[in-house]
Protein backbone atom coordinates (compact mmCIF):
# COMPACT_ATOMS: atom_id res chain seq x y z
CA UNK A 1 0.00 0.00 0.00
CA UNK A 2 3.20 2.28 -0.78
CA UNK A 3 1.54 5.44 -2.49
CA UNK A 4 2.86 5.33 -6.03
CA UNK A 5 4.99 9.00 -6.93
CA UNK A 6 3.56 12.09 -8.84
CA UNK A 7 4.06 15.60 -8.65
CA UNK A 8 1.80 17.63 -6.51
CA UNK A 9 0.59 21.05 -7.34
CA UNK A 10 -0.53 23.66 -5.45
CA UNK A 11 -2.17 26.83 -7.33
CA UNK A 12 -3.10 29.74 -5.09
CA UNK A 13 -6.06 30.86 -7.29
CA UNK A 14 -8.34 29.90 -9.60
CA UNK A 15 -6.76 31.11 -12.53
CA UNK A 16 -3.07 29.67 -11.31
CA UNK A 17 -5.69 25.88 -11.41
CA UNK A 18 -6.88 26.71 -14.54
CA UNK A 19 -2.91 27.60 -15.98
CA UNK A 20 -1.79 24.49 -14.53
CA UNK A 21 -4.62 22.16 -16.20
CA UNK A 22 -3.96 23.77 -19.95
CA UNK A 23 -0.29 23.67 -19.17
CA UNK A 24 -0.67 19.87 -17.82
CA UNK A 25 -3.00 19.18 -21.05
CA UNK A 26 -0.91 21.04 -23.71
CA UNK A 27 2.03 19.11 -22.66
CA UNK A 28 0.07 15.28 -22.57
CA UNK A 29 0.57 15.01 -19.07
CA UNK A 30 -2.15 12.98 -17.07
CA UNK A 31 -3.90 14.58 -13.72
CA UNK A 32 -6.73 14.34 -11.00
CA UNK A 33 -7.71 17.37 -8.55
CA UNK A 34 -7.50 16.65 -4.91
CA UNK A 35 -9.73 18.66 -2.32
CA UNK A 36 -9.70 17.26 0.87
CA UNK A 37 -8.08 13.63 -0.79
CA UNK A 38 -10.65 11.45 1.63
CA UNK A 39 -11.15 9.21 -1.68
CA UNK A 40 -8.72 10.07 -3.74
CA UNK A 41 -5.31 9.55 -1.61
CA UNK A 42 -6.84 5.57 -0.31
CA UNK A 43 -7.44 4.77 -4.27
CA UNK A 44 -3.53 5.96 -5.25
CA UNK A 45 -2.54 4.03 -2.29
CA UNK A 46 -4.13 0.91 -3.64
CA UNK A 47 -2.29 2.16 -7.27
CA UNK A 48 -5.91 2.43 -8.86
CA UNK A 49 -5.77 4.74 -11.81
CA UNK A 50 -2.97 7.21 -10.10
CA UNK A 51 -1.65 9.92 -12.42
CA UNK A 52 1.92 11.75 -12.70
CA UNK A 53 0.18 14.81 -11.69
CA UNK A 54 -1.96 16.09 -8.63
CA UNK A 55 -3.66 19.25 -8.39
CA UNK A 56 -4.76 20.63 -5.07
CA UNK A 57 -7.58 23.02 -4.49
CA UNK A 58 -6.57 23.18 -0.80
CA UNK A 59 -4.49 26.78 -0.92
CA UNK A 60 -7.03 28.61 -2.75
CA UNK A 61 -8.59 31.06 -0.84
CA UNK A 62 -12.04 31.94 -0.61
CA UNK A 63 -13.39 29.13 -2.45
CA UNK A 64 -14.73 26.90 1.12
CA UNK A 65 -17.79 29.30 1.73
CA UNK A 66 -21.05 28.06 2.95
CA UNK A 67 -24.01 30.15 2.47
CA UNK A 68 -27.93 29.09 2.17
CA UNK A 69 -27.33 30.09 -1.59
CA UNK A 70 -24.03 29.45 -2.20
CA UNK A 71 -21.58 26.61 -1.50
CA UNK A 72 -17.93 26.79 -2.41
CA UNK A 73 -15.98 23.36 -3.55
CA UNK A 74 -13.64 23.18 -1.08
CA UNK A 75 -16.49 23.78 1.67
CA UNK A 76 -15.84 21.27 4.29
CA UNK A 77 -18.61 18.39 5.42
CA UNK A 78 -18.50 18.87 8.78
CA UNK A 79 -18.95 22.62 8.41
CA UNK A 80 -22.07 22.02 6.40
CA UNK A 81 -23.11 19.46 9.20
CA UNK A 82 -22.55 21.83 12.10
CA UNK A 83 -21.98 25.55 10.80
CA UNK A 84 -25.50 26.27 10.77
CA UNK A 85 -25.11 28.03 7.70
CA UNK A 86 -26.09 25.75 4.82
CA UNK A 87 -29.53 24.69 4.06
CA UNK A 88 -30.83 22.09 7.00
CA UNK A 89 -31.37 19.48 3.79
CA UNK A 90 -27.54 19.48 2.80
CA UNK A 91 -26.26 20.10 6.14
CA UNK A 92 -28.38 16.82 7.44
CA UNK A 93 -26.70 14.71 3.92
CA UNK A 94 -23.55 16.10 5.26
CA UNK A 95 -23.71 14.79 8.70
CA UNK A 96 -24.02 11.55 7.16
CA UNK A 97 -21.28 11.08 5.19
CA UNK A 98 -18.20 9.02 6.92
CA UNK A 99 -17.31 9.38 10.20
CA UNK A 100 -16.95 12.81 12.15
CA UNK A 101 -13.21 12.72 11.19
CA UNK A 102 -13.16 11.97 7.80
CA UNK A 103 -15.97 14.86 7.46
CA UNK A 104 -13.57 17.08 8.81
CA UNK A 105 -11.19 17.15 5.72
CA UNK A 106 -13.96 15.67 2.86
CA UNK A 107 -15.36 18.49 0.91
CA UNK A 108 -18.57 19.14 -1.04
CA UNK A 109 -16.43 18.95 -4.39
CA UNK A 110 -14.98 15.67 -3.55
CA UNK A 111 -18.52 14.30 -2.68
CA UNK A 112 -20.29 15.64 -5.87
CA UNK A 113 -17.28 14.31 -7.92
CA UNK A 114 -16.81 10.99 -6.44
CA UNK A 115 -15.52 8.64 -7.81
CA UNK A 116 -17.90 5.60 -8.06
CA UNK A 117 -17.95 2.17 -6.21
CA UNK A 118 -17.47 -1.34 -6.87
CA UNK A 119 -16.39 -4.35 -5.31
CA UNK A 120 -13.94 -5.86 -7.86
CA UNK A 121 -12.45 -2.37 -8.16
CA UNK A 122 -12.00 -1.13 -4.93
CA UNK A 123 -9.17 -3.38 -3.72
CA UNK A 124 -5.87 -3.57 -3.14
CA UNK A 125 -3.26 -3.58 -6.67
CA UNK A 126 -2.24 -7.34 -5.87
CA UNK A 127 -6.28 -8.69 -5.51
CA UNK A 128 -7.03 -6.86 -8.74
CA UNK A 129 -3.66 -8.63 -10.03
CA UNK A 130 -5.13 -11.98 -8.67
CA UNK A 131 -8.05 -11.86 -10.62
CA UNK A 132 -6.62 -10.43 -14.13
CA UNK A 133 -8.45 -6.56 -13.61
CA UNK A 134 -11.45 -5.32 -14.77
CA UNK A 135 -12.31 -3.24 -17.19
CA UNK A 136 -12.19 0.08 -15.59
CA UNK A 137 -8.35 -0.52 -14.24
CA UNK A 138 -7.49 -3.04 -16.84
CA UNK A 139 -3.58 -2.33 -16.69
CA UNK A 140 -3.21 -2.05 -20.48
CA UNK A 141 -4.58 -6.41 -20.46
CA UNK A 142 -8.57 -5.14 -22.58
CA UNK A 143 -10.28 -6.95 -19.27
CA UNK A 144 -14.21 -7.16 -19.08
CA UNK A 145 -16.24 -5.73 -16.75
CA UNK A 146 -16.84 -8.19 -14.09
CA UNK A 147 -20.09 -7.26 -12.85
CA UNK A 148 -22.03 -7.43 -16.32
CA UNK A 149 -19.70 -9.04 -18.85
CA UNK A 150 -20.29 -8.51 -22.54
CA UNK A 151 -21.63 -5.04 -22.63
CA UNK A 152 -19.12 -3.18 -24.85
CA UNK A 153 -17.60 -0.24 -22.72
CA UNK A 154 -19.96 0.19 -19.88
CA UNK A 155 -19.34 0.47 -16.51
CA UNK A 156 -21.87 -0.24 -13.96
CA UNK A 157 -19.70 0.69 -10.80
CA UNK A 158 -22.23 2.59 -8.14
CA UNK A 159 -22.28 6.18 -6.71
CA UNK A 160 -22.41 5.91 -3.46
CA UNK A 161 -22.12 9.80 -2.27
CA UNK A 162 -24.51 10.95 -0.12
CA UNK A 163 -24.94 14.53 -0.62
CA UNK A 164 -25.85 15.01 -4.53
CA UNK A 165 -29.80 13.85 -4.28
CA UNK A 166 -30.50 16.80 -2.06
CA UNK A 167 -28.90 19.33 -4.17
CA UNK A 168 -30.57 17.79 -7.21
CA UNK A 169 -34.24 18.06 -5.41
CA UNK A 170 -33.07 21.81 -4.12
CA UNK A 171 -32.69 22.28 -7.78
CA UNK A 172 -28.86 23.49 -7.24
CA UNK A 173 -26.69 24.51 -10.14
CA UNK A 174 -22.80 23.29 -10.22
CA UNK A 175 -20.54 26.19 -11.44
CA UNK A 176 -17.63 24.61 -13.64
CA UNK A 177 -14.55 26.53 -14.74
CA UNK A 178 -11.19 25.47 -16.62
CA UNK A 179 -8.73 26.75 -19.27
CA UNK A 180 -11.92 27.39 -21.49
CA UNK A 181 -13.45 29.47 -18.96
CA UNK A 182 -16.57 28.94 -16.84
CA UNK A 183 -20.08 27.47 -17.65
CA UNK A 184 -23.10 26.04 -15.32
CA UNK A 185 -25.04 23.40 -15.56
CA UNK A 186 -27.85 21.90 -12.84
CA UNK A 187 -26.39 19.24 -10.59
CA UNK A 188 -29.53 17.27 -11.93
CA UNK A 189 -27.76 16.95 -15.61
CA UNK A 190 -24.25 16.87 -14.29
CA UNK A 191 -23.93 12.87 -14.09
CA UNK A 192 -23.23 10.67 -17.31
CA UNK A 193 -24.19 6.97 -16.94
CA UNK A 194 -21.37 5.29 -16.84
CA UNK A 195 -18.80 4.41 -13.78
CA UNK A 196 -15.66 5.83 -15.81
CA UNK A 197 -16.88 8.80 -17.30
CA UNK A 198 -19.14 9.52 -14.25
CA UNK A 199 -19.65 13.17 -15.00
CA UNK A 200 -19.66 15.88 -17.76
CA UNK A 201 -16.48 17.96 -16.59
CA UNK A 202 -13.92 17.84 -19.26
CA UNK A 203 -10.57 17.26 -19.16
CA UNK A 204 -9.07 20.31 -17.05
CA UNK A 205 -12.44 21.59 -15.72
CA UNK A 206 -13.16 21.70 -11.89
CA UNK A 207 -16.27 21.83 -9.92
CA UNK A 208 -15.76 25.74 -8.27
CA UNK A 209 -19.03 26.25 -5.92
CA UNK A 210 -22.99 25.17 -6.10
CA UNK A 211 -25.86 27.89 -5.91
CA UNK A 212 -29.23 27.16 -5.08
CA UNK A 213 -32.37 28.99 -6.07
CA UNK A 214 -32.66 32.24 -4.24
CA UNK A 215 -36.16 30.71 -2.73
CA UNK A 216 -34.81 27.57 -1.22
CA UNK A 217 -35.59 28.78 2.11
CA UNK A 218 -39.02 28.30 1.55
CA UNK A 219 -38.38 24.73 0.65
CA UNK A 220 -37.90 21.70 3.53
CA UNK A 221 -37.13 18.24 2.93
CA UNK A 222 -35.39 14.54 4.43
CA UNK A 223 -32.83 12.20 3.56
CA UNK A 224 -32.79 8.89 4.36
CA UNK A 225 -29.86 6.26 4.40
CA UNK A 226 -29.13 2.51 4.31
CA UNK A 227 -25.49 1.71 5.39
CA UNK A 228 -23.60 -1.33 6.94
CA UNK A 229 -22.12 0.66 9.72
CA UNK A 230 -24.08 3.66 11.05
CA UNK A 231 -20.39 5.06 12.10
CA UNK A 232 -19.05 5.39 8.98
CA UNK A 233 -20.04 3.65 5.78
CA UNK A 234 -21.05 4.63 2.40
CA UNK A 235 -25.00 4.92 1.17
CA UNK A 236 -25.69 0.94 0.04
CA UNK A 237 -29.12 3.30 -1.06
CA UNK A 238 -30.22 6.60 -0.06
CA UNK A 239 -33.51 8.93 -1.35
CA UNK A 240 -33.86 12.67 -0.44
CA UNK A 241 -37.15 14.15 -0.89
CA UNK A 242 -38.42 17.92 -0.64
CA UNK A 243 -41.07 20.24 -0.94
CA UNK A 244 -42.26 23.78 -0.88
CA UNK A 245 -43.41 24.68 2.87
CA UNK A 246 -47.04 23.77 2.59
CA UNK A 247 -47.59 22.88 -0.58
CA UNK A 248 -46.92 18.80 -1.39
CA UNK A 249 -48.02 19.32 -4.98
CA UNK A 250 -44.16 20.53 -5.50
CA UNK A 251 -42.61 17.49 -3.74
CA UNK A 252 -39.30 16.06 -5.56
CA UNK A 253 -37.27 12.99 -4.92
CA UNK A 254 -33.86 11.88 -5.67
CA UNK A 255 -32.18 9.00 -5.21
CA UNK A 256 -28.17 7.86 -4.65
CA UNK A 257 -26.19 4.19 -4.85
CA UNK A 258 -27.98 2.36 -6.79
CA UNK A 259 -26.26 3.02 -10.28
CA UNK A 260 -23.58 4.76 -11.74
CA UNK A 261 -25.17 7.83 -11.09
CA UNK A 262 -27.97 9.80 -8.65
CA UNK A 263 -30.63 10.71 -9.72
CA UNK A 264 -34.02 12.73 -9.38
CA UNK A 265 -37.11 10.75 -10.49
CA UNK A 266 -39.58 13.49 -11.79
CA UNK A 267 -41.34 10.96 -14.22
CA UNK A 268 -42.28 8.97 -11.04
CA UNK A 269 -43.70 11.44 -9.10
CA UNK A 270 -45.48 12.80 -12.17
CA UNK A 271 -47.22 9.61 -12.54
CA UNK A 272 -48.33 8.81 -9.19
CA UNK A 273 -50.30 12.41 -8.66
CA UNK A 274 -48.78 12.90 -5.03
CA UNK A 275 -49.80 9.16 -3.76
CA UNK A 276 -46.09 8.77 -1.72
CA UNK A 277 -47.28 4.56 -1.97
CA UNK A 278 -47.42 5.09 -5.99
CA UNK A 279 -44.21 6.95 -6.10
CA UNK A 280 -42.53 4.11 -3.79
CA UNK A 281 -43.41 1.38 -6.69
CA UNK A 282 -42.77 3.87 -9.26
CA UNK A 283 -39.21 4.39 -8.61
CA UNK A 284 -38.58 0.64 -7.44
CA UNK A 285 -39.49 -0.44 -10.88
CA UNK A 286 -37.57 2.31 -12.44
CA UNK A 287 -34.69 1.33 -10.41
CA UNK A 288 -31.66 -1.60 -11.07
CA UNK A 289 -28.80 -2.03 -8.72
CA UNK A 290 -25.99 -4.24 -9.50
CA UNK A 291 -24.33 -6.84 -7.17
CA UNK A 292 -21.07 -4.56 -6.51
CA UNK A 293 -21.69 -3.00 -2.98
CA UNK A 294 -21.37 -4.41 0.33
CA UNK A 295 -25.83 -5.92 0.41
CA UNK A 296 -27.53 -7.40 -2.04
CA UNK A 297 -29.13 -5.66 -4.92
CA UNK A 298 -32.57 -6.94 -4.35
CA UNK A 299 -32.00 -5.99 -0.77
CA UNK A 300 -31.13 -2.26 -1.77
CA UNK A 301 -33.88 -2.15 -4.65
CA UNK A 302 -36.83 -3.06 -1.23
CA UNK A 303 -35.02 -0.85 0.92
CA UNK A 304 -35.53 1.99 -1.32
CA UNK A 305 -39.10 2.05 -1.18
CA UNK A 306 -38.80 2.11 2.48
CA UNK A 307 -36.45 5.37 2.68
CA UNK A 308 -38.40 7.37 -0.15
CA UNK A 309 -41.69 6.50 1.88
CA UNK A 310 -39.72 8.00 5.24
CA UNK A 311 -37.76 10.71 3.35
CA UNK A 312 -41.61 11.75 1.99
CA UNK A 313 -43.03 11.53 4.91
CA UNK A 314 -40.74 13.55 7.27
C1 LIG B 1 -14.10 5.07 5.40
C2 LIG B 1 -14.77 6.01 4.43
C3 LIG B 1 -16.14 6.16 4.50
C4 LIG B 1 -16.80 7.00 3.60
N1 LIG B 1 -18.15 7.13 3.70
C5 LIG B 1 -18.79 7.96 2.84
C6 LIG B 1 -20.19 8.13 2.96
O1 LIG B 1 -20.86 7.58 3.85
N2 LIG B 1 -20.81 8.94 2.07
C7 LIG B 1 -20.12 9.60 1.08
O2 LIG B 1 -20.75 10.35 0.31
N3 LIG B 1 -18.79 9.48 0.96
C8 LIG B 1 -18.10 8.69 1.83
N4 LIG B 1 -16.75 8.56 1.74
C9 LIG B 1 -16.04 9.17 0.60
C10 LIG B 1 -15.43 10.57 0.85
O3 LIG B 1 -14.83 10.65 2.11
C11 LIG B 1 -16.47 11.69 0.75
O4 LIG B 1 -17.31 11.50 -0.37
C12 LIG B 1 -15.81 13.06 0.64
O5 LIG B 1 -16.81 14.07 0.66
C13 LIG B 1 -14.92 13.25 -0.57
O6 LIG B 1 -14.41 14.56 -0.52
P1 LIG B 1 -12.84 14.85 -0.62
O7 LIG B 1 -12.69 16.34 -0.60
O8 LIG B 1 -12.08 14.12 0.40
O9 LIG B 1 -12.56 14.26 -2.06
P2 LIG B 1 -11.17 13.87 -2.74
O10 LIG B 1 -10.74 12.53 -2.24
O11 LIG B 1 -10.20 15.00 -2.66
O12 LIG B 1 -11.66 13.75 -4.26
C14 LIG B 1 -12.65 12.81 -4.63
C15 LIG B 1 -12.79 12.82 -6.16
O13 LIG B 1 -13.34 14.06 -6.58
C16 LIG B 1 -12.43 14.77 -7.44
N5 LIG B 1 -12.56 16.18 -7.02
C17 LIG B 1 -12.39 16.67 -5.75
N6 LIG B 1 -12.75 17.97 -5.73
C18 LIG B 1 -13.12 18.30 -7.00
C19 LIG B 1 -13.61 19.50 -7.61
N7 LIG B 1 -13.81 20.61 -6.89
N8 LIG B 1 -13.88 19.49 -8.93
C20 LIG B 1 -13.70 18.35 -9.67
N9 LIG B 1 -13.27 17.18 -9.14
C21 LIG B 1 -12.99 17.16 -7.81
C22 LIG B 1 -11.08 14.14 -7.21
O14 LIG B 1 -10.27 14.21 -8.37
C23 LIG B 1 -11.46 12.70 -6.89
O15 LIG B 1 -11.72 11.98 -8.08
C24 LIG B 1 -16.05 7.73 2.63
C25 LIG B 1 -14.66 7.59 2.59
C26 LIG B 1 -14.03 6.75 3.47
C27 LIG B 1 -12.54 6.63 3.43
S1 LIG C 1 -18.64 -2.38 -12.75
FE1 LIG C 1 -17.35 -3.73 -14.00
S2 LIG C 1 -15.87 -2.41 -15.07
FE2 LIG C 1 -16.85 -1.21 -13.43
S3 LIG C 1 -15.43 -1.37 -11.70
FE3 LIG C 1 -16.95 -3.03 -11.46
S4 LIG C 1 -16.10 -4.83 -12.50
FE4 LIG C 1 -14.92 -3.05 -13.13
Amino acid sequence: MLMPPFELHHPQSVEDACVIAAGLLEAGEEFDWVAGGTDLIPNYKWHINTKPHVISLAKIAGIDSISLTEIGCMARLHDLAEGGNAHPLVAEAASKVASSLIRRNATLGGNLCLDTRCFWYNQTEEWRSSIDWCHKCDCGTGSDCRVIPNQNELCVATYQGDIAPTLMVLNATAHLIGPNGPRNVLVNEFYQLDGMTRNILQPGEFMLKVTLPDDVEDWIGAYRKLRVRESWDFPEAGAAAAWKKGDRSTLRVATTALESIPRRHDEEVAISNGDVKAICNAIYDSTKPVNNTALPPRYRRNMIKILVKRACEE
